[in-house]
């Protein structure tokens, strides 16, 4: 349904300032610009990065800002100079807005954009009825993938292929995935569906060790004994070859680094303003072992990841555990939740 003349307020979820609950207002619809396009969102995932820019943990703004980068919908209209989509398509929204021209984005590497802007933290998010991104943004969706999983995919499942493809993953590797929340949950599925041979799932919470033993994982219980030691004892002392870490915890990062096998790699993707040590000859040049940080995803990776999605290599049935109305109380519960670390794997919000 096209916005009626008189629609131009929507409903919206904004944060005003970190260290405080978000909050909800009614704010103007956006108006698609030259190459802009208006998305009807249908779908917003809460990532836990959400709890972080509310918490100020990581640093968002200007404010007020909509939150919410994993969006999914139906565009609504395009600006002028749009041929790439059309009112009624399905769609899924690239969260990083970039200028396509500068060195970084001609190096296919538009998180480094100068002028680049992520939505939900630097320029308004999904938690909305609508959102307006630039063409380049919108990627079709089709018609085998619900909208809800297009939606987490845009962050947890895009950062978690990210991290498996910055470790150079290799078809026959062992892999230990630290963290099976959203991000984790769709990094173990994708580590089987570029060919790793055994993942270890890693996590203290007995919910998210039942998910991952049903995801085909061996499951290591991080609250019950030493998980690096766990890990060494089921792969004869060796150890992994590649370690991600997807929590944002200083001992678990450490954790990752320890559980690898000589010439091992670990993704480190969890976000925390703390640092980490490492015992820099044992664990780092003696196995030259690799540390590597992970932000973000890249557009270029959206064509694979919805195609393993497509190909049902990558269900998010089991990690969308419930859905939220557009209620600022509610999605306020949620982030608390992921900052206590809860039971539910991924949340999403419908409009
Ligand atoms: P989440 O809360 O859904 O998942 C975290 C998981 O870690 C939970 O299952 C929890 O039980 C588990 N956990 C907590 N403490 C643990 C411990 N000591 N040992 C083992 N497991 C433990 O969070 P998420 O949405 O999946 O995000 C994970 C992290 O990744 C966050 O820090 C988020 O901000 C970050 N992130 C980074 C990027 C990036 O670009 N680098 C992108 C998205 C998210
Ligand atoms: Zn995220």
């Amino acid at each position: 349904m096209p916005p009626r003349e008189e629609e131009i307020v929507m409903r919206a979820i904004q944060l005003m300032q970190p260290g405080r609950p978000v909050e909800f207002h009614e704010v103007d619809i956006p108006l698609p610009g030259d190459g802009e396009v208006l998305v009807r969102v249908k779908a917003a995932g809460i990532c836990h990065s959400d709890a972080h820019y509310r918490s100020g943990v990581t640093q968002a703004g200007p404010f007020p800002v909509i939150p919410g980068h994993e969006v999914a919908g139906i565009v609504e209209s395009t600006g002028p100079g749009v041929a790439s989509c059309k009112p009624g398509d399905r769609v899924c929204v690239h969260y990083l807005v970039s200028c396509g021209r500068c060195q970084y984005c001609s190096m296919g590497c538009e998180q480094f954009c100068g002028t680049g802007k992520m939505i939900g933290k630097h320029r308004d998010g999904g938690w909305a009825e609508y959102i307006c991104m630039p063409y380049r943004s919108i990627f079709s969706l089709p018609a085998e993938i619900p909208v809800e999983h297009a939606a987490i995919m845009m962050c947890s499942s895009s950062t978690s292929l990210h991290a498996l493809r910055k470790a150079r993953l290799r078809g026959g590797e062992t892999v230990a995935v630290f963290g099976i929340g959203g991000l984790g949950a769709s990094a173990v599925q994708l580590a089987h569906a570029m060919g790793a041979r055994r993942v270890f799932a890693v996590d203290i919470n007995p919910v998210k060790l039942k998910l991952a033993a049903g995801l085909g994982c061996v499951p290591i219980d991080g609250a019950h004994g030493d998980p690096v030691a766990e890990i060494r004892k089921a792969t004869d002392g060796k150890g992994v070859d590649v370690a991600i870490e997807v929590i944002g915890l200083p001992a678990t990062m450490r954790q990752a680094v320890q559980s690898l096998a000589i010439q091992g790699r670990a993704a480190i993707a969890g976000l925390s303003n703390r640092t980490f040590e490492i015992a820099s000859y044992r664990e780092l040049l003696s196995p030259e072992a690799e540390v590597i940080g992970v932000a973000d995803h890249l557009a270029q990776e959206m064509p694979l990841l919805l195609e393993f999605a497509r190909q049902g290599k990558l269900k998010l049935d089991h990690v969308i555990t419930r859905t939220v109305p557009l209620d600022a109380a509610r999605i306020n519960e949620v982030l608390d939740e992921l900052d206590r670390f809860g039971d539910h794997v991924r949340t999403v919000i419908i409009p």
